[in-house]
């Protein structure tokens, strides 16, 4: 194993792979080294891809797609992804209704769902190309233990098997998501609050096609969103995230499938026709986790370990993949110009340019999702009369889909800076 890096990041997961594939279009020309290192061991090699009805499940902003593109992804990944053609968002009990088209926005699509696996699957095939494997050492499985900051670089610890390695890079990114147990050993702070819900997910299948028709729908227990995904062994599916209240988590796992059916139509209605079918369930605590330091020299924090929001607009991963894009461009930018990777004033501009989209983010998923879980009749009334104005408001209705759909926040043009 090379003991030396540019870059190391830590965990090979959505978020990490993305950043390595974001850096290959340059990789050859700044002559970088990177390496990816990621515990879980890839279950039949980076290029198996067996569709699974209980497949996890993605949505990606319509603005994603342009990251996919400068990465040279889009194409392998478009083979299996649902365009999302309609948005239909309701609140149960109430007037309030909204629905968002792609025609009318004049997009192809106003996103698109794709299964975790896939993406996972697209991102590996492309760091494990030959021309990928010059520049990028995915070292799997294998786990960092340790950080240790030097002048001018990043000591690194990991062990493969019994097997200790010391490792340095100039930089080293932890995407090593939410249960990190790295960034305590660090002393990064994070701002927390629980949600007091879990989002139980599974897929399931309606008896009719779904039509491109995403659906959001608020409860008073909280809200649930449907997915439509690709049909599979002669089924419909869609992919269900049902928020609810802790208390009630255990009761609605117990259910048995018929009755978890029925739970679901007495809570989401029967506006995507009749659920046939529903696959395992798993489930998810929710909180708004945002770490109060995201860079120092030669250290950058992304993706979940960065920041965790509530599902409910589907913006965590869209908005860290905006991070991904925005950082890769800043590297090359440093490369190119003779800046280290670790410098911590290139570094802490980054994150200068990054602040606002994440407060925006983060600040709209968590506003949404409180003020839609209100029991307060006023603010009710106050939601039913906000989305029939954005039902009625054409204007108004395009800017929400352009931040439904990553547009007001786009990432950094790559192509711009040459590669
Ligand atoms: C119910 C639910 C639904 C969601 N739906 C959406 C959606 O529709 N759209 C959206 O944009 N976002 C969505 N999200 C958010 C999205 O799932 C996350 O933003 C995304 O998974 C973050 O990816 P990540 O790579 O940062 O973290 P992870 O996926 O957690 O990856 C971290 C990786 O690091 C590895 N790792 C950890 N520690 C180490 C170590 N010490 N050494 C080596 N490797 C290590 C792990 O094995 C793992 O592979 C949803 C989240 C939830 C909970």
């Amino acid at each position: 194993m090379k003991q030396q890096y540019d870059l190391i990041i830590i965990g090979g997961g959505m978020v990490g792979a993305s950043l390595a594939c974001a850096l290959l279009p340059a990789a050859d020309q700044l002559g970088l080294s990177i390496a990816v290192v990621e515990t879980h061991p890839l279950p039949d090699g980076p290029l198996s891809y067996t569709p699974s009805y209980d497949a996890r499940a993605t949505a990606l902003a319509y603005g994603s797609r342009a990251s996919y593109q400068q990465m040279g992804v889009w194409e392998m990944l478009s083979e299996h992804l649902t365009p999302i053609q309609h948005i239909h968002v309701s609140d149960k009990g109430r007037f309030g209704v909204t629905r968002l088209h792609a025609e009318q926005e004049q997009v192809e699509a106003l996103g698109y769902v794709v299964e975790n696996h896939w993406l996972g699957r697209v991102l590996l095939d492309r760091l494990h190309h030959s021309d990928a494997m010059r520049h990028v050492d995915f070292i799997c499985p294998a786990e960092v233990t340790a950080l240790q900051p030097q002048p001018g670089h990043m000591e690194v610890t990991l062990y493969q098997g019994e097997q200790q390695h010391q490792l340095r890079a100039e930089l080293v990114v932890m995407a090593d998501g939410g249960r990190s147990s790295l960034r305590e050993q660090l002393g990064i702070h994070y701002r927390t609050e629980r949600y007091q819900q879990h989002a139980i997910v599974t897929n399931v299948s309606p008896e009719q096609p779904h039509g491109g028709i995403a659906y959001e729908r608020f409860t008073d227990t909280g809200p649930m969103a449907l997915l439509p995904l690709e049909d599979q062994g002669g089924l419909h599916r869609c992919g269900l995230v049902w928020t609810v209240a802790d208390e009630q988590l255990d009761e609605v796992l117990a259910l048995d499938d018929d009755a978890f059916i029925r739970r679901l139509h007495e809570r989401f209605g029967y506006r995507a026709g009749r659920f046939v079918r529903v696959g395992e369930r798993h489930h998810y605590p929710l909180k708004l986790m945002l770490a109060e330091e995201q860079v120092r020299a030669n250290l950058v924090v992304l993706g979940n370990a960065a920041h965790a929001l509530h599902p409910i607009a589907g913006q965590g991963y869209n908005l860290a993949l905006r991070g991904v894009v925005a950082l890769a461009g800043q590297l090359i930018t440093a490369r190119s110009e003779g800046t280290s990777l670790g410098d911590l004033a290139m570094l802490q501009q980054f994150y200068d340019e990054r602040v606002n989209d994440q407060q925006r983010t983060i600040g709209f998923s968590d506003y949404t999702m409180k003020l839609f879980s209100s029991h307060n009749p006023l603010l009710g009334l106050g939601r039913d009369i906000g989305l029939q104005l954005l039902e009625i408001c054409p204007p108004a209705k395009t800017l929400f889909a352009r931040s439904a759909m990553g547009l007001d926040s786009p990432a950094p043009d790559l192509k711009r800076k040459g590669y």
